[in-house]
């Protein structure tokens, strides 16, 4: 931990952070712009500013470059679904139940986010911003959680998970009308939903995302806005234009190739993305995120980690950790930041700038003044996941991480400062601080709940074999 502390680099200030203090010495409300560019299945190395050779992504490493790259940036799950659920609501999602990827059922209410839970658009939304989602939604296909019912005032995407990316095979018109045996196939064949619309459009589907995007700035310019740029590439299928693919005539390999394609044609979106916001003289006061909602499938995708172990799916740190950058040009300086951060703490960002209201308890909080070093320590004590239908947990604590499997039996212990592969079990050398780490985790446990809803792995060929096993 102490060698850790030294490694940190606050090179960042607050500018002007005198001028934004009122005279009860409570910070001012402001309310910048938020964009959140979340990438889908993407590995922690294949950004530039993460070392990615291959893949060159000017734009989005801009974002790094312009602001801060989060060395040790976490989301809150290892896979799609659950992970868009904690970003949505500052929560970890365990604690609402929301712990599969949903099925695609648009006749089920409760397949989704519940409604229990406030979004960041319901919470920015209570103090003026207009918000917009385009892309992937996955938190739920029921028309009652629909975006629009969900505190957006815009939507241009697609409710399920994935999704083909060639306009010719968009073939089913109405999204709500998927056929019973075969709705996770047919929900990515939909046409994509403009607000409540099918919209028959004519043109690769990252390109017809990042047209969307501009459209909509330009459309909000005036008013604060939030903007969740949801892309779905590089998530399978692979698939990319000649546009695209003629950039890598290097990469042999063509899985690589095609998502390399893929993920150069998010950075283009990206780009226009910067530029606009620029052209509009929106870029000072707008605040851009910049990851991935899990770790790269490497095997799936041809995505790559890097150093990290597994990918997505997984408890080690290939899962769930990923490229992760922001800027915020008026008021951060450059840098780099190496304490834990997660996708929980945009919501907890974004409200505490904007004063806008929250319902259940954060688990993120307000990166500003941890960023600026304002505060020294760590914004938090621990990053937690767990995966319940696996008996899997994983607590990082400082930089030793505390791997479970059948529900805390068995053990692992890594020290992420010279580990950060996690192939070095420590935890025979260590037992009191599996001891400490451990019982962080029971009392974590303790405060979820379990799963609400059966998920993408819960088939019928599952549901067929748990009727001839019936549990004792
Ligand atoms: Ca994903």
């Amino acid at each position: 931990m102490k060698n850790f502390n030294k490694t940190i680099a606050f090179s960042s200030i607050l500018i002007g952070s005198s001028s934004c203090l009122m005279a009860d010495n409570k910070p001012a409300i402001e309310k910048p712009n938020l964009i959140v560019i979340m990438a889908d299945d993407l590995g922690y190395a294949d950004v530039g500013f993460n070392g990615c050779k291959d893949i060159p992504t000017p734009n989005i490493d801009s974002i790094a470059k312009n602001g801060i790259r989060f060395t040790n940036g976490y989301v809150s799950y290892a896979v799609c679904g659950p992970s868009r659920a904690g970003f949505m609501t500052g929560r970890y999602q365990q604690r609402f139940g929301f712990e599969r990827n949903p099925q695609y059922r648009p006749d089920d209410p409760n397949m989704g986010l519940p409604k229990t839970e406030m979004t960041l658009a319901d919470s920015l939304g209570k103090v003026g911003y207009n918000s917009g989602i385009i892309g992937k939604w996955h938190l739920g296909a029921h028309p009652s959680n629909h975006p629009l019912k969900r505190g957006f005032n815009h939507f241009f995407g697609h409710l399920g998970g994935g999704h083909q990316y060639f306009p010719e095979l968009l073939t089913i018109k109405d999204s709500y009308n998927v056929r019973k045996d075969r709705e996770e196939s047919d929900s990515y064949r939909t046409w994509i939903l403009n607000d409540h619309q099918p919209e028959k459009t004519t043109k690769y589907l990252t390109d017809e995302f990042s047209d969307a995007a501009i459209r909509f700035v330009e459309k909000n310019k005036d008013k604060p806005f939030f903007l969740y740029l949801a892309y779905n590439a590089p998530h399978g299928p692979l698939q990319a234009t000649e546009k695209y693919l003629k950039r890598f005539p290097d990469i042999k390999d063509k899985k690589r190739r095609t998502y390399a394609a893929m993920v150069s044609a998010v950075d283009d979106g990206v780009g226009l993305l910067l530029n606009k916001l620029k052209e509009l003289k929106l870029e000072d006061n707008t605040i851009i995120f910049f990851l991935s909602d899990n770790g790269g499938p490497e095997k799936k995708n041809a995505s790559d980690n890097g150093p990290l172990r597994d990918g997505k799916g997984s408890i080690y740190e290939g899962g769930w950790r990923v490229p992760f950058a922001m800027q915020w040009t008026k008021k951060i300086k450059p840098g780099v930041y190496d304490y834990p951060v997660n996708s929980l703490d945009i919501f907890g960002t974004i409200s505490a700038l904007s004063g806008s209201p929250t319902k259940n308890p954060l688990d993120g909080v307000n990166l500003i003044p941890y960023i600026t070093g304002e505060i020294k320590k760590a914004p938090h004590k621990t990053v937690n996941l767990r995966k319940f239908d696996a008996k899997q947990h994983a607590i990082r604590l400082g930089n030793y991480k505390l791997v479970t499997r059948e529900n805390g039996e068995e053990k692992e212990l890594y020290d992420l400062k010279d580990d950060i592969g996690e192939k070095n079990n420590i935890a025979e050398k260590y037992p009191e601080k599996v001891k400490e780490i451990d019982a962080i985790r029971v009392q974590w446990d303790s405060e979820l709940i379990e799963p609400t809803f059966l998920g993408l792995t819960h088939t019928k060929r599952w549901m067929k074999k748990k009727k001839k096993k019936p549990k004792k």
